[in-house]
């Protein structure tokens, strides 16, 4: 059984695996690191290439034999740092789980600290880059996410995105992420009744390369943001979010409706040149297509699997069996 898979996303990072590499070693090898557990320390380094054009996949190809550990995923194109993530916690073997960015921007020498935080019982630690040593460009925008984040999440945690993270693997293995939401696990997991805290970690400019997201970042990251927000409150029941908001709409287009044909019943007065005539219809039809989308919404998390509608924290006297049973 390995202790800790650390996984390493990576796109376009060649010049900064070696150090990495070297780093994570030694972080690895502390022996203060290694007694934080009761059995014998073993670990592996999973590295994700997502699709690097830059030789970055050979780089690490050439260090897998005389780096103790050392694994590598390839993508065959770019499918972003969520995918790579997602890739890794799939294939990782062991009991806790380490995410670690590639470009040298978080120290290995971390892990340690984030580790002891986890071992009194939380299943989630996520670094805090407390000092952190980017361009203003990016921190005002990540403050103002992060701040964003906290107040419709009601997450207590200072910095949500951090590359550097710890897990319990029965946590990071039933993560379901798509589109760009390795943004917002902390939110994912703490909706799943996961244990989230978070330890102030340091972190370094970026010595080679360049960052991989530029504005394009806001906008996506916006997105991410409603459906994390939606799959958070209304997940399990999408009914009563569209079936509110149609049952409004076709109540207003309905009284609308009446009250028109009401007055051209009783007043005589003319009705189609009024506005309100097509408001009331409007609404009519928008309120069926809500509901619609609701019942869609409910068929669709029927079909939804296990993972994200329950997480089991323990279980007594269980067969394996029984036990796949569940998650099946
Ligand atoms: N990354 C990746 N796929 C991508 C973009 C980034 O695997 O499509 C990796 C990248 O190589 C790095 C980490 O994700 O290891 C964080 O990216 P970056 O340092 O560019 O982000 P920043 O620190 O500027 O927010
Ligand atoms: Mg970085």
């Amino acid at each position: 059984m390995i202790t800790l898979s650390v996984i390493v996303p990576l796109f376009n990072e060649r010049q900064s695996i070696p150090e990495l590499l070297s780093e994570l070693s030694l972080a690895l090898h502390d022996r203060e690191l290694q007694e934080l557990v009761t059995h014998p320390f073993s670990h592996e380094i999973i590295m994700v290439d997502d699709g690097s054009t830059d030789g970055s996949a050979d780089v690490v190809k050439s260090l897998t034999a005389t780096t103790p550990g050392l694994k590598l995923i390839s993508f065959q194109k770019n499918f972003g740092k969520t995918a790579a993530l997602s890739a890794g916690f799939r294939a990782a073997e062991g009991e806790f789980v380490c995410t670690i960015d590639a470009d040298l921007q978080d120290d290995p020498a971390s892990i340690k600290p984030l580790l002891r935080k986890l071992l009194e019982g939380d299943d989630l630690v996520s670094g805090w880059k407390r000092h952190r040593r980017d361009p203003l460009s990016k921190i005002i925008p990540s403050k103002l996410f992060n701040t964003v984040t906290r107040l419709f999440t009601g997450l207590r945690i200072h910095d949500i995105n951090c590359g550097l993270k710890v897990y319990r693997s029965s946590l990071s293995a039933s993560l379901e992420l798509h589109g760009d939401m390795h943004r917002y696990i902390p939110v994912l997991a703490a909706w799943r009744g996961f244990k989230v805290s978070e330890v102030a970690v340091s972190h370094r400019p970026r010595k080679f390369g360049t960052t991989k997201y530029g504005a394009g970042r806001f906008l996506s990251g916006l997105f991410d943001f409603l459906a994390v927000l939606f799959i958070t409150r209304y997940f399990r029941r999408p009914i009563h979010f569209f079936g509110m908001a149609g049952l409004i709409s076709f109540l207003a287009g309905f009284g609308i409706s009446l009250y028109v044909t009401l007055d051209k019943i009783i007043n005589s007065h003319y009705i189609s040149n009024r506005p309100i005539l097509f408001l009331g219809i409007l609404l009519l039809i928008l309120g069926v297509q809500l509901f619609s989308t609701g019942l869609l919404g409910e068929m669709l998390s029927i079909s939804a699997p296990t993972e994200s509608r329950f997480a089991i924290k323990e279980t007594e006297n269980l067969t394996n069996q029984q036990k796949q049973n569940i998650n099946s």
